[in-house]
């Protein structure tokens, strides 16, 4: 599953290659790709053709392609193994080709949406003032987002009666952070993934999101982490940030600040990877 910092790479790929492109044609190439567009492949091609693609965005792992001069988005779902490739025509269709978008231009490139396991697709949605696709409207803001708010989250840690990692990987409370990165992250600041929210000061909170920040900031330098050799980014490349993860997949292997054995243990149907040493567990209240 790609995380908040493959999304921006694809998006930062996707704006450099299809901003300003005005759609010539689009084809569904399975139905499956287009579910989430309730009105059918036919409408959604049709919706599509002689508009302009906007700057990309994202928010958290949401990625959006806005058509310029309407009030309508096109949602980019990457599921498990989605790809958006940008492939010149004359480039052989992938085995797992599911839509393909040509521009009304002479660059000689087109977009296309590639996914082995079909849990991804593409959909058009309104978006609101903010600009934001009405289905993601509920999304929180996410920590590389200029305007979220540290303190508001701060609080609302606060009064949330849950656990910490359960809140990182709350998309209402802050999005974008997945199971990699918030292990990565707790690891840094020396947290257990079970320690309850309301037990935060304010320079935890800070502290917490300060490396939340830094492992995403340091996966984007190098264009992405990801464990599925599925995902691919924009241009074709490989995510390959993995070698530097320090708590994620390293169960067993010494732990990088005190050479204690790191652990794995089950946590809602995933795993959570921790120094068992550095990484207190709480203490549990009767
Ligand atoms: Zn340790």
């Amino acid at each position: 599953m790609p995380e908040l910092p493959e999304v921006e790479v694809v998006r930062r790929g996707l704006e450099r290659w299809v901003a300003h492109r005005t759609v010539a044609d689009a084809e569904v190439l399975h139905p499956r790709a287009v579910r989430r567009h309730l009105a059918g492949a036919d409408d959604f091609v049709q919706r599509l053709k002689g508009h302009r693609i906007g700057v990309p965005s994202r928010r958290g792992k949401y990625l959006w392609l806005p058509l310029a001069d309407t009030d309508q988005a096109v949602l980019a779902h990457l599921g498990m193994s989605g790809q958006l490739l940008v492939q010149p025509h004359e480039a052989p269709a992938e085995k797992h080709l599911r839509i393909r978008v040509r521009f009304a231009d002479a660059l000689g490139t087109e977009l296309r949406f590639v996914d082995q396991r079909t849990f991804g697709g593409l959909s058009l949605h309104d978006t609101g003032a903010d600009g934001l696709p009405d289905v993601i409207a509920h999304i929180a803001r996410d920590p590389l987002d200029p305007l979220f708010d540290d303190e508001a989250f701060h609080l609302a840690l606060r009064r949330k009666r849950t656990t910490i990692k359960r809140a990182l990987l709350d998309q209402s409370l802050i999005s974008g952070v997945g199971n990699i990165y918030a292990d990565e992250a707790l690891w840094r600041s020396r947290l257990h993934y079970e320690r309850p929210t309301a037990t935060f000061t304010r320079p935890r909170t800070l502290q917490l999101l300060g490396h939340v920040r830094d492992v995403m900031n340091e996966a984007l330098a190098v264009g992405g982490t990801s464990f599925d050799s599925l995902y691919v980014n924009v241009n074709g490349e490989s995510g390959y940030f993995d070698r530097s993860l320090d708590a994620y997949g390293r169960e067993g292997l010494p732990c990088r600040r005190c050479a204690t054995p790191m652990r794995r243990r089950p946590w809602m149907n995933r795993s959570s990877y921790y120094c068992p040493k550095c990484q207190r567990a709480p203490r549990v209240t009767p």
